[in-house]
């Protein structure tokens, strides 16, 4: 019997989408999965651990992996640097794991040349409106950080359909299943959703209506 393939499985999302919630329950429901820790210079959350959230550098230090060629990608985001390793890729690759990428669109954009087996998924809520029940209801992030999160959404789900998989995350069960049916090869089985166009045009009205209640 031959070895199941297994690939790299970027998850790319507007903030609050649902990205980790899936994440997390894929790493729950499977063994062959697992989290690429990134390098990043921001400082440390509550809560967050160097080396199992995050391996927290200098920005020296940051520099210092891009110049030894250990990152195989990086992106400023929200003012920071994140890049995600090398040796993590590798790593998954000799135990045979998906490797799931919680990265920016511009780091899935540089994935997408130099690992060409990977499967770029854009996370999309259902709605703006569902969006923003989500951001404010996970209750983590002061108004004016929700409202710069939702100024970003706008534009970062235009980006969905330079991604290989479009997965709405309406119902989280449908959702899960959704990805592990394209780390399974069963994309016959996605669930179809409506145009890109349409879905941004529609989201960004709902995500502006709530910047700008009066408007
Ligand atoms: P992200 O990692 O994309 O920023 P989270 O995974 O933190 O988003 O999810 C944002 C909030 O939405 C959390 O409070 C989470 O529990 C909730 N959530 C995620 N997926 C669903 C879903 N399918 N249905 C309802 N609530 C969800
Ligand atoms: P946070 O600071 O909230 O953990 O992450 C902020 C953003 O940085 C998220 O959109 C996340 O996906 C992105 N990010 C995290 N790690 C990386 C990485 O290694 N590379 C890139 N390009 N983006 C990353």
């Amino acid at each position: 019997m031959s070895a199941r393939r297994t690939f790299p499985l970027v998850l790319s999302a507007p903030s609050g989408a649902g990205k980790t919630t899936i994440a997390n329950r894929l790493r729950e429901c499977r063994q062959d999965v697992a989290f690429s820790v990134s390098a990043t210079t921001r400082t440390p959350r509550e809560g967050e651990r160097d080396g199992v959230h995050y391996h927290f550098v200098s920005a020296d230090e940051f520099r210092r992996m891009i110049a030894a060629d250990e990152l195989i990608e990086w992106a400023e985001v929200h003012g920071n640097f994140y890049g995600t390793l090398l040796r993590e890729v590798d790593k998954a690759r000799d135990r045979g794991e998906f490797l799931l990428l919680d990265i920016d669109v511009q780091g899935a954009a540089q994935i997408r040349h130099k690992v060409p087996d990977a499967a770029l998924v854009f996370i999309l809520p259902p709605s703006g409106e569902v969006l923003v029940q989500r951001l404010v209801g996970r209750g983590s992030d002061a108004a004016e950080v929700v409202a710069r999160r939702l100024r970003n959404a706008r534009d970062e789900i235009r980006e969905a359909p330079r991604f290989d998989y479009v997965v709405v995350n309406d119902d989280l069960d449908a959702a899960v299943g959704d990805v592990e049916a394209i780390m399974d090869g069963r994309t016959d089985h996605l669930r179809p959703h409506p145009p890109l166009d349409v879905l941004a045009d529609r989201m960004a009205m709902e995500i502006d209506r709530h910047l700008r209640p009066s408007a």
